[in-house]
């Protein structure tokens, strides 16, 4: 092992992604490694959202939906953002929340499917995907009468068949880290009729994604985990534009309308993306979430994704070095791929079970809560309690943008200490609380 602090800060002192921290506000002492479930705040965002609220809306009051743009909004935002997922230009709109806009493409995918390819009935995703993406994949097969087939990873390639009307996946697995290749999937599932649907919410800004090479013909994705949005903050969806005019969306509401203001009766949809908003958009949040595009877009002038992606895998590989040099015999094992193909911007640690303070779980969670207590902040993902494949998980995730060397050495020495010392023994961090 020679690895050392000194190496780290000389590291950090060559990383050209260096200045884009100083557009965040992170409060002192802290190592914020969670920006994979809640991003930092820039550090404009406040006062943006101060003058939204001040300005746009204190003084023009209603005259801001034309004066500020207000109403062009979702998809000047989704033009700035559309090059970081390889779409075009007039392709992608913010609006809503993932779970929404999934709900809204699967249901125009189950169409597309059901016109082209008629008879098919299966929906397959996999068993680890995010719940929320399963919960709506199980809505949209009740409505369109789909059976949902749930796989583990090695399972998809043979369940790609001619039976299946739509694969839904998640790109990079929200609990692993493990990332799929769209492309190679998406082609295998073309050549079998089968539509595909990529959930890109821990992809988008943190991995570089390709949506028109691989040809994919539906994204969903999140805002206020790598895009450092802001709690809530509207997501994206992007339709090929082969499919886009093809069916209208199911939540058929005025903003998705070819002329909302002129207020007739019938639903008439608008032409491209715009027809997948529904009602009015939460434009402080909206603004917001721009401050946090605003970094991406300056992140072009010092490399862009290509510089993201090499420094995040840096990042990643070092954390991965350091806890297996430094951590060992504490049941400590990695859930996140080592090869960096099919490795997204986290890394998930597996602790087993029955290592627990009441030696039936797994201490995972008080790890991370005494992690916490000390200022690095990461997250725990429970397991299935040991009667499966998936372990307790601590997540740490690591964003370029503000996460340094430095950091991980220190997040590193903080889990050796919290292990080698028992800290997470003690009974605060046994607390398991409403959001982990
Ligand atoms: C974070 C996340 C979501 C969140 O959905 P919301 O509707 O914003 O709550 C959905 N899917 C995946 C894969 C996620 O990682």
């Amino acid at each position: 092992m020679t690895l050392s602090l000194q190496d780290c800060r000389a590291r950090d002192a060559q990383d050209p992604l260096r200045p884009l921290r100083d557009r965040f506000n992170l409060p002192p002492g802290v190592i914020y490694l969670d920006g994979n479930s809640l991003g930092a705040l820039p550090a404009a965002t406040a006062a943006r959202v101060a003058q939204v609220v001040t300005d746009e809306w204190g003084k023009d009051l209603i005259k801001a939906w034309n004066t500020a743009g207000w109403i062009s909004l979702p998809e000047r935002l989704g033009d700035q953002f559309a090059p970081w997922i390889g779409a075009g230009p007039g392709q992608v709109v913010f609006t809503d929340t993932t779970s929404i806009n999934l709900y809204k493409v699967l249901t125009a995918a189950a169409r597309v499917a059901q016109a082209d390819q008629p008879g098919r009935k299966k929906l397959i995703s996999e068993r680890s995907n995010f719940p929320t993406d399963l919960y709506i994949a199980q809505s949209v097969c009740a409505q369109h009468g789909l059976e949902l087939v749930l796989l583990e990873p090695e399972e998809i390639d043979a369940a790609l068949t001619p039976d299946v009307a739509i694969c839904l996946l998640t790109h990079v697995n929200y609990r692993t880290g493990a990332m799929h290749d769209m492309a190679a999937i998406t082609a295998r599932a073309h050549a079998q009729g089968i539509v595909c649907v990529w959930d890109l919410c821990h992809s988008a800004g943190a991995v570089p994604v390709d949506l028109l090479g691989a040809d994919a013909d539906y994204a969903v994705g999140c805002s206020y985990k790598y895009l450092n949005g802001g709690p809530g903050a509207p997501a994206f969806v992007w339709v090929h534009p082969r499919l886009t005019d093809r069916f209208w969306q199911p939540l058929s509401g005025w903003f998705g309308h070819a002329a909302p203001f002129e207020f007739t009766p019938d639903y008439r949809p608008a032409a491209g993306i715009q027809r997948y908003l529904c009602g009015t958009q939460p434009i402080v949040s909206m603004s917001a979430l721009q401050c946090g595009l605003d970094i991406f877009t300056a992140s072009e002038a010092l490399g862009g994704m290509a510089a993201l992606r090499a420094k995040s895998l840096a990042l990643t590989d070092l954390f991965i070095e350091l806890v297996e040099a430094r951590c060992g015999g504490h049941g400590i094992g990695l859930a996140t791929p080592r090869e960096h193909a099919q490795r997204g911007s986290q890394v998930c640690l597996t602790r087993d079970e029955g290592l627990g303070v009441d030696g039936k779980n797994s201490g995972a969670y008080a790890i991370v809560q005494a992690l916490i207590a000390r200022g690095v902040i990461g997250d725990f993902r429970k397991g299935d309690g040991g009667t499966g494949r998936h372990k307790d998980i601590l997540r740490f995730g690591f964003t370029p943008l503000y996460v340094g060397f430095e950091d991980v050495w220190n997040a590193v020495e903080h889990l050796r200490a919290v292990l080698d010392g028992g800290e997470w023994r003690e009974p605060q961090f046994n607390q398991i609380q409403a959001v982990t």
